[in-house]
């Protein structure tokens, strides 16, 4: 009715309504594809989450909705802020239920559905397991050396190398000889022994019904490049909504036109001024080419007002990001004033920052912020070392994001490999870090074990039958129950994971001094799966991605807890806070010294910088430690740098910022000689090369 419908939209903006509204009711006719291309802050997630509402609201099957978002936590949110809207919509009570949306999550996530389901059809066995990074880069290493390139060839490219560019060349539909010119020139000699090395590379995941990231998206293209398969996919879903749309490669732009070649029922939104992911094949020209890419030119609409931040904090961002190469056409403006500018914090070195920053999040706490409203957002997850010593030191309770994650601890793995194992046989590294575990089988035994299951036409058949030697015997036999076990369909998700489990402790404490710690993450593991459906659901959602400390949210015993959250920009993305401090905000670090190559690589630094900024609403700091740490891997260790302040902040724009200088000079103190602003020194040979 009218009366709800007001209610409904009386939120929104006219830009934003008409995004919500566009082909939708009344406007059925209007079969264009909608991009929302807008600046940070402007609600295009939000739009999105009201588009969604008012398809469903509108009579759209939510079965028939496929929704990207590039994290799992951002899937979940969409789907709680379109619950929200729906409730507030149809006015109903908080305890009935909301659609759920079944085809919501990552592209990878959803390609691995997509594979799961289709795989008899384009001759995939089902029960494929997937390779993390760390997986295809020890499989990558096991090819080049069956193939004898590492011995031989002594400045072969480094395993993650390989991936890098192998990944690139996926990714990018690029031929291999343009992304060695352009990306990787170092390894440009090596082009024919890279194509022999990808090529058994391919045939080794195929022998061991793996795939990795990249066939998830691969083989999905390749499905969609079947036309019966194609039709037959694309009809399944009358809406692909994609979110952060800027940051998708070519790949995934080829999937979403071939799902819905005329362009009916796609809405992208993105802005091209948060692109940070070009490193990883990610190009803007996406969401720049998005206009004319359908049987049918797109409907763009662009949203100017930001909700999210301060006007000083919008006015600080806006010029950084103005200042970029290419110009992002946006005029944000927001009505929500402040006395407060953001703040240029200079510090003496990583200890005062780590120190001053505490102290801030403590008086904002005092002030009413929660910890859970603020933010402490860094270039490289090892910014945060010092701080994390602070906080622990001063008993501040934070989560860390974009760390090192909790999958990549030994034991975790370890207990992720006995899965995936069961679930595919032929898998060989999950097969190779299993059988090691048990006392008195070696990597000879192992070879020998997995080669033989690989010749047999039934590998766990195989296993069972191999005969391990002498004094493996009786570990052995206790594996192969376990193993009998997990394989059988009678032994029902999470039951599997609680054998392996008590299977693993044993060897987990004969193998390691700190079996007692590495136990809660086993724990931690266990209580993780009761948010899965079946193994396979746990093992593909966990790979793809995975939770990104031992104290992820999804993990967390204590959700209510208040905590600080600690976060690498990349994976801030699309998030706010109510205060923000961005640590290390100097040459080096923001721009990183990794990426210093080519002016793309700055400007994409820049554009990161520019991201960190707009992620807060009321308050936002930038620290500048006048020296830091760096590590520097092979090239004389650890060192002490001098910093400046980023160059993405000219002296024209220093307006913008309020500087504080702490501690504050005093008589007497070893602190007084120094001078206010940093002096430039070491950096200037990295600045120097792009003046
Ligand atoms: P980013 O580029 O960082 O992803 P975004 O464009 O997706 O940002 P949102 O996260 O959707 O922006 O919205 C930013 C903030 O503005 C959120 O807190 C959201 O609730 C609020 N917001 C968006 N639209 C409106 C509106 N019409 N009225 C009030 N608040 C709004
Ligand atoms: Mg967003």
């Amino acid at each position: 009715t009218a009366d709800t419908s007001r209610n409904f939209f009386h939120d929104l903006n006219a830009q934003q309504l008409a995004a919500v509204q566009h082909g939708v009711g009344e406007q059925a006719g209007d079969t264009r594809p909608l991009l929302v291309i807008a600046g940070a802050g402007s609600g295009k997630t939000n739009t999105l989450a009201y588009r969604v509402a008012n398809l469903i609201r509108s009579g759209a099957d939510p079965q028939r909705m496929m929704l990207l978002t590039f994290s799992r936590r951002a899937a979940q949110e969409m789907e709680q802020r379109v619950g929200g809207v729906l409730q507030k919509a149809l006015g109903l009570a908080p305890t009935q239920s909301l659609p759920s949306l079944p085809w919501s999550g990552t592209f990878h996530s959803i390609g691995a559905r997509i594979l799961r389901e289709y795989a008899a059809r384009i001759g995939l066995d089902e029960a494929f397991t997937i390779h993390d990074r760390g997986d295809a880069e020890d499989l990558m290493g096991m090819v080049r050396h069956d193939i004898g390139l590492s011995e031989t060839k002594n400045r072969f490219p480094l395993k993650g190398t390989c991936v890098g560019i192998y990944s690139r060349v996926l990714n990018t539909r690029e031929p291999l000889h343009k992304v060695l010119q352009t990306v990787y020139p170092w390894c440009a000699q090596w082009e024919a022994e890279l194509k022999r090395l990808f090529g058994g590379y391919v045939e080794a995941k195929q022998q061991q019904n793996v795939v990795d990231y990249d066939d998830l998206l691969l083989f999905w293209a390749e499905i969609m490049a079947e036309p019966a398969l194609a039709q037959e996919i694309g009809e399944r879903f009358d809406h692909l909504l994609v979110d952060e749309y800027q940051d998708t490669n070519r790949l995934q732009s080829e999937i979403i036109l071939s799902m819905k070649p005329t362009g009916q029922g796609v809405t992208v939104v993105g802005d091209d001024a948060q692109s940070i992911y070009s490193f990883r094949g990610a190009t803007v020209r996406n969401i720049l080419d998005f206009p004319h890419q359908f049987a049918q030119p797109a409907r763009i609409v662009t949203l100017e007002r930001n909700y999210r931040s301060t006007q000083p904090i919008l006015a600080a961002s806006n010029a950084v990001i103005e200042q970029a190469r290419e110009r992002h056409a946006k005029n944000l403006w927001t009505e929500k004033p402040s006395a407060h500018r953001a703040q240029l914090v200079l510090v003496p070195d990583e200890a005062m920052q780590a120190r001053w920053v505490a102290d801030q999040v403590l008086q904002q706490r005092e002030a009413g912020s929660t910890l859970k409203s603020q933010a402490v957002l860094f270039r490289t997850s090892t910014h945060s070392a010092a701080l994390e010593l602070e906080l622990a030191r001063r008993s501040i309770p934070f989560v860390k994001f974009g760390g090192l994650k909790f999958l990549e601890a030994a034991h975790v793995k370890d207990v992720m490999a006995v899965l995936r194992f069961a679930q595919n046989p032929r898998g060989r590294m999950a097969g190779f870090r299993v059988t090691q575990l048990i006392a008195g089988i070696g990597q000879a035994t192992a070879t020998r074990l997995l080669d033989a299951m690989a010749q047999a036409a039934d590998p766990a058949t195989a296993l069972q039958a191999f005969e391990p030697p002498a004094q493996a015997r009786g570990e052995w036999s206790q594996f192969v129950t376990l193993y009998a076990q997990l394989r059988d369909p009678a032994v029902a998700w999470p039951a599997d994971l609680e054998l392996a489990k008590a299977w693993y402790l044993p060897q987990l404490e004969r193998i390691h001094d700190d079996a007692h710690v590495r136990k809660l993450d086993v724990d931690q593991l266990v209580r993780l799966a009761a948010g899965y459906g079946s193994r396979e659901r746990f093992l593909t959602e966990l790979t793809l991605d995975p939770p990104q400390s031992t104290s992820d949210q999804s993990g967390i015993p204590h959700l209510d807890e208040d905590y600080l959250i600690l976060s690498t920009i990349h994976s801030a993305k699309g998030q706010e806070w109510k205060c923000v401090h961005v640590l290390n905000v100097v040459d080096g670090c923001i721009p990183s010294d990794m990426a210093t190559g080519t002016s793309d690589e700055i400007e994409e630094e820049r554009r990161l910088l520019y991201v960190a900024m707009t992620r807060a609403k009321d308050h936002l700091y930038l620290l500048v430690p006048h020296r830091f740490y760096v590590t520097q891997q092979g090239a004389g260790g650890d060192r002490h740098m001098y910093a400046a302040r980023t160059r993405f902040i000219t002296d024209g724009t220093l307006a913008n910022f309020e500087q504080v200088t702490w501690p504050q000079a005093q008589e007497g103190s070893p602190t007084s000689a120094r001078p206010a602003t940093p002096v430039l020194q070491v950096r200037d040979r990295a600045r120097a090369a792009w003046r």
